[in-house]
């Protein structure tokens, strides 16, 4: 494992794209436009304009969590996701993406229900799961990724 993992990530601060070399989370990487930490122990909010750039500009897989604030669904996958992104920090990219705000990205991969959860490698879908789905379907789905 010589070569470097990266990842591409939102500032949650100033929204500038950021390239964060994904061996040194544990040093607290910091946004290069504004200075705050980047946090990468928790899902990153995306958008449609960041969408192409996080999802394709990443040596590990990103799996995005297409959610809406009203669904409660969503609310129930939350945790869990927020715990996959603590335990798989560094080997995995969890995202979210509030599909009221941003539904381009959602029409482009026909998403149909929320929540949905898709993952990516180099841009392109590598699995998909549809709903709310209990840890231990949530686990196979991140290992088969
Ligand atoms: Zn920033």
């Amino acid at each position: 494992m010589a070569s470097a993992q990266t990842a591409t990530v939102v500032c949650p601060f100033c929204e500038t794209l950021n390239r964060v070399d994904l061996a040194r989370i544990e040093q607290h990487p910091k946004c290069g436009k504004c200075g705050k930490p980047i946090r990468l122990d928790r899902p990153i909010a995306i958008s449609d304009a960041s969408f192409e750039r996080v999802t394709t500009d990443s040596t590990v897989p990103v799996v995005v969590d297409f959610y809406a604030d009203w669904c409660g669904p969503c609310k129930i996958m939350a945790p869990l996701l927020d715990d996959v992104a603590r335990r798989r920090a560094g080997q995995i990219l969890v995202t979210k993406l509030d599909t009221d705000r941003n539904p381009a990205a959602g029409t482009r991969f026909g998403v149909r229900g929320i929540p949905t959860l898709i993952a990516f490698r180099d841009g392109k879908e590598v699995a998909r799961r549809v709903g709310a789905v209990p840890p231990a379907e949530l686990e196979a789905f991140l290992n088969s990724i």
